[in-house]
């Protein structure tokens, strides 16, 4: 369904002097561009701006957003990275949003990917796609180590936010493998940052949901590329005994990706987020299902290259030794570390040629304190989303720990050693989304009930009450920071926490 056909832009909204400025031959107030910017992955919000900026340089960011400060009544900008957020965070109504993709067409040298000579880090633009990332940096043999599970995302983008997956209890988050930034704040100054220079910034700007700057570089950590990897699925019937053997293996050396997900009777056992099972598997299953009703699998990957082919068999088994998963219900697969890495695209692509990649994704995602995992997966998983049989896309759950998250970054995460990230990746059609919709709140009115101290991650919420409640003990810094580095509360608009509209 589109929406352009309803699309008003609105260049009225804007101050007429903008058309003197430099960077007005580069925005854009077609219906193609407003429709782009007024849409994203989850299909639920439409925001529409008066105009976007197709950059093509940094400067012209600067020269946007230094303008809009000296208007007596400012405009709002969002950086749009890809717009894979699910809740309109990258949108600006009436305001401006910046097309950080068009910074990827206008490198004079190089592709705005730059490993360093020692192969320590990259040098890589708040625009580039994490599988371009991960593309340039093995022509090096190197990467970074830390990932998210789908690589069609911004670096800026996913920075904004934390970026986890199953490397994370491992290496920590993508926020926490960064050790340079350049930001353009909200007053339009351009700042490198790290933990030693403007360090206010660089932890305002990590997990800050681009409210504090726009990040046009980062120095990602990398490391040795390995070749393959061996990717291991471990079927469980038991909730208990699932999360016991998960919080087992990160406690563990020699594991380096740990996720879990969960099979409902009534939806097929393979999804697009992870096709494993072959079709014989699938059969096996099924009859598994059928008995269990909810189904828990535990994936674990162990990385290996030439020198340590000959010994990674070992060490898987070694790994699943004291492990209570059901007897036989053990799967394996070979692949190049690539695409383990890109293993999402290929449901995406699947997704698209059956029209079910567009559709209306009301994700929910949360993290969980450890000590409620259990009460979460009574009262939600099995009370709540097997009971009403809505969820058709994939269910994650999978443990994570706090020591390798920085508590001085934006990025707000449960207050305890382990907790839990759950995500509740609903597609739904443009009829009955809201339908899961209304789930997700039942879902959050439940945890409240029960006293769940879960955060949202990617969080959305209504209300500034809601997010102070989200951002607690932070809320003082988060606010301060703001007016240090975006005192007009110009910068991203779509996240709903200083500006409303
Ligand atoms: P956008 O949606 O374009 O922007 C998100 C926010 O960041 C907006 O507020 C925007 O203004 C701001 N922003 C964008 N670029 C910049 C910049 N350069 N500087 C400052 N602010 C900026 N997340 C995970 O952690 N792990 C996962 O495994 C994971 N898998 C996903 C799979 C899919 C299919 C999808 C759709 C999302 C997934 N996500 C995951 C969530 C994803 O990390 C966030 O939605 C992320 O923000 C998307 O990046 P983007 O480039 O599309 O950002």
């Amino acid at each position: 369904m589109s929406i352009i056909g309803n699309l008003r832009p609105s260049k009225n909204s804007l101050p007429c002097e903008i058309d003197s400025l430099g960077v007005h031959a580069k925005l854009r107030y077609d219906l193609d561009a407003i429709g782009l910017a007024s849409t994203d992955y989850g299909n639920i919000v439409h925001e529409i701006p008066s105009a976007v900026l197709y950059p093509t340089s940094i400067d012209d960011i600067i020269e946007l957003i230094k303008f809009s400060n000296e208007c007596p009544l400012p405009f709002n900008v969002a950086a749009r990275g890809h717009g894979h957020s699910v809740r309109g965070q990258a949108m600006a109504h009436d305001g401006v949003v910046v097309n950080m993709l068009s910074l990827k067409k206008h490198y004079k040298n190089g592709n705005g990917i730059r490993v360093s000579t020692s192969g320590n880090y990259a040098d890589v633009g708040g625009e580039q796609l994490w599988i371009d990332v991960l593309n340039a940096t093995l022509e090096h043999g190197l990467a970074p180590l830390s990932w998210t599970d789908y690589l069609y995302l911004t670096v800026g983008g996913t920075l904004s936010n934390a970026g986890f997956s199953g490397q994370t209890f491992l290496y920590g988050p993508q926020i926490s493998n960064v050790l340079e930034l350049d930001v353009i704040t909200g007053k339009g100054d351009f700042m490198t940052c790290s933990k030693d220079q403007n360090s206010e910034l660089f932890y305002a700007v990590l997990g800050g949901l681009g409210l504090f700057g726009i990040i046009t570089r980062a120095r990602i950590v990398l490391a040795k590329a390995p070749k393959r990897v061996k990717w291991v699925r471990m079927i469980y019937s038991d909730f208990s005994i699932f999360t016991r053997d998960q919080e087992h293996l990160i406690s563990t050396k020699g594991l380096e990706y740990l996720e879990g997900s969960l099979l409902m009777d009534y939806t097929p056992a393979h999804n697009w987020r992870s096709s494993f099972f072959s079709p014989s598997n699938e059969s096996q299953i099924i009859s598994l299902l059928k008995k269990h009703g909810i189904l828990y699998c535990l994936d674990m990957v162990k990385y290996y290259d030439d020198e340590t082919a000959n010994s990674v068999d070992k060490d898987v088994q070694m790994l699943q030794e004291g492990l209570n998963f059901i007897p036989g219900f053990t799967f394996m697969r070979d692949e190049t570390y690539v695409d383990f890495l890109n293993r999402v695209r290929r449901g995406e692509i699947t997704l698209k040629s059956k029209g079910l990649w567009d559709v209306p994704n009301p994700w929910l995602n949360l993290l969980v304190p450890k000590s409620c995992i259990l009460d979460f997966n009574a009262g939600v998983f099995v009370d709540i989303i097997h009971r009403q049989k809505k969820t058709t896309g994939p269910l994650l759950v999978f443990p994570l720990t706090k020591i390798v998250w920085d508590d001085k970054m934006s990025a707000v995460v449960p207050d305890e050693d382990i907790f839990y990230s759950v995500g509740l990746l609903h597609s739904g059609s443009f009829n009955d989304w809201q339908d899961l919709d209304n789930q997700n709140n039942e879902i959050l009115e439940f945890c409240d009930r029960a006293g769940i101290k879960i955060k949202q991650y990617l969080p959305h919420y209504k209300s500034k009450e809601e997010w102070i409640k989200h951002f607690g003990p932070k809320w003082n810094t988060f606010q301060e920071r703001k007016a240090q580095f975006d005192p007009r509360m110009i910068l991203s608009p779509g996240q709903n926490i200083f500006n409303y509209v």
